[in-house]
Protein backbone atom coordinates (compact mmCIF):
# COMPACT_ATOMS: atom_id res chain seq x y z
CA UNK A 1 0.00 0.00 0.00
CA UNK A 2 1.25 3.30 -1.06
CA UNK A 3 0.14 6.82 -0.24
CA UNK A 4 0.12 10.05 -2.30
CA UNK A 5 0.68 13.14 0.01
CA UNK A 6 -0.82 15.60 -2.27
CA UNK A 7 -4.53 13.89 -2.58
CA UNK A 8 -3.76 12.23 1.16
CA UNK A 9 -5.46 9.12 -0.27
CA UNK A 10 -4.16 5.30 -0.17
CA UNK A 11 -3.07 3.70 -3.78
CA UNK A 12 -1.09 0.25 -5.30
CA UNK A 13 0.76 2.05 -8.39
CA UNK A 14 -0.79 5.02 -9.41
CA UNK A 15 -3.09 7.64 -7.21
CA UNK A 16 -6.95 7.35 -8.76
CA UNK A 17 -7.14 10.89 -8.61
CA UNK A 18 -3.89 13.24 -9.65
CA UNK A 19 -1.81 10.16 -11.58
CA UNK A 20 0.81 10.38 -9.57
CA UNK A 21 3.08 7.56 -9.51
CA UNK A 22 5.63 9.90 -7.33
CA UNK A 23 3.86 7.80 -4.39
CA UNK A 24 5.79 6.91 -0.79
CA UNK A 25 5.08 4.25 1.59
CA UNK A 26 2.62 5.90 4.49
CA UNK A 27 3.63 6.50 7.76
CA UNK A 28 1.50 6.15 10.57
CA UNK A 29 0.61 10.19 11.07
CA UNK A 30 -0.20 10.21 7.30
CA UNK A 31 -3.66 12.03 6.82
CA UNK A 32 -5.61 9.58 4.85
CA UNK A 33 -9.13 10.05 3.77
CA UNK A 34 -11.72 7.47 5.61
CA UNK A 35 -14.87 8.39 3.65
CA UNK A 36 -16.97 11.27 2.04
CA UNK A 37 -20.20 11.34 4.55
CA UNK A 38 -23.99 12.76 4.03
CA UNK A 39 -24.69 15.28 7.22
CA UNK A 40 -26.66 11.84 9.46
CA UNK A 41 -23.70 9.77 8.68
CA UNK A 42 -20.95 12.20 9.14
CA UNK A 43 -22.78 13.27 13.08
CA UNK A 44 -22.58 9.20 13.68
CA UNK A 45 -18.62 9.22 12.14
CA UNK A 46 -17.49 12.09 14.05
CA UNK A 47 -19.18 10.85 17.36
CA UNK A 48 -17.36 7.11 16.87
CA UNK A 49 -14.14 8.39 16.17
CA UNK A 50 -14.17 10.42 19.63
CA UNK A 51 -15.34 7.58 21.53
CA UNK A 52 -12.56 6.10 20.40
CA UNK A 53 -10.11 8.66 20.52
CA UNK A 54 -9.33 8.61 17.12
CA UNK A 55 -7.99 12.23 15.65
CA UNK A 56 -9.60 13.72 12.07
CA UNK A 57 -10.09 16.05 10.10
CA UNK A 58 -13.35 16.88 8.95
CA UNK A 59 -13.85 19.06 5.73
CA UNK A 60 -16.95 20.35 3.87
CA UNK A 61 -17.37 19.26 0.47
CA UNK A 62 -19.00 22.13 -1.36
CA UNK A 63 -18.19 26.13 -1.12
CA UNK A 64 -20.66 28.59 0.14
CA UNK A 65 -21.73 29.61 -3.12
CA UNK A 66 -22.93 25.67 -3.93
CA UNK A 67 -24.84 25.19 -0.57
CA UNK A 68 -26.47 28.81 -1.18
CA UNK A 69 -27.57 26.68 -4.43
CA UNK A 70 -28.44 23.20 -3.92
CA UNK A 71 -28.97 23.80 -0.03
CA UNK A 72 -27.28 22.08 2.70
CA UNK A 73 -29.17 18.83 2.45
CA UNK A 74 -26.29 18.25 -0.49
CA UNK A 75 -23.81 19.11 1.78
CA UNK A 76 -21.02 15.86 2.37
CA UNK A 77 -18.13 16.27 4.62
CA UNK A 78 -14.61 14.68 4.38
CA UNK A 79 -12.89 12.65 7.13
CA UNK A 80 -9.20 12.29 7.23
CA UNK A 81 -7.31 10.25 9.98
CA UNK A 82 -3.95 9.00 10.34
CA UNK A 83 -2.46 6.33 8.60
CA UNK A 84 -1.80 4.87 12.16
CA UNK A 85 -5.38 4.83 12.95
CA UNK A 86 -6.98 3.43 9.51
CA UNK A 87 -7.82 0.33 9.48
CA UNK A 88 -9.07 0.91 12.90
CA UNK A 89 -11.08 3.88 11.71
CA UNK A 90 -12.51 1.62 9.01
CA UNK A 91 -13.70 -1.12 11.03
CA UNK A 92 -15.89 1.28 12.85
CA UNK A 93 -17.41 3.28 10.03
CA UNK A 94 -18.49 0.18 8.53
CA UNK A 95 -19.91 -1.23 11.98
CA UNK A 96 -21.83 2.01 11.74
CA UNK A 97 -23.13 1.83 7.62
CA UNK A 98 -22.14 -1.52 6.93
CA UNK A 99 -19.45 -2.55 4.24
CA UNK A 100 -18.78 0.43 1.41
CA UNK A 101 -20.69 -2.25 -0.94
CA UNK A 102 -23.26 -1.24 -3.23
CA UNK A 103 -26.32 -1.09 -0.48
CA UNK A 104 -29.10 -3.99 -0.79
CA UNK A 105 -31.78 -3.41 1.12
CA UNK A 106 -32.62 -5.85 3.68
CA UNK A 107 -35.93 -7.78 3.02
ZN1 LIG B 1 -2.71 12.15 -5.85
Amino acid sequence: MLYCKDCQLLCEQECPQCGSRSLRKPQANDPVLLGVFEPAIAFGVESILKDNHIPYEKFGNLGAAVTLYVGTAMETYRFFVPYGEYRKSVSLVEELTGPAEPSQEHE
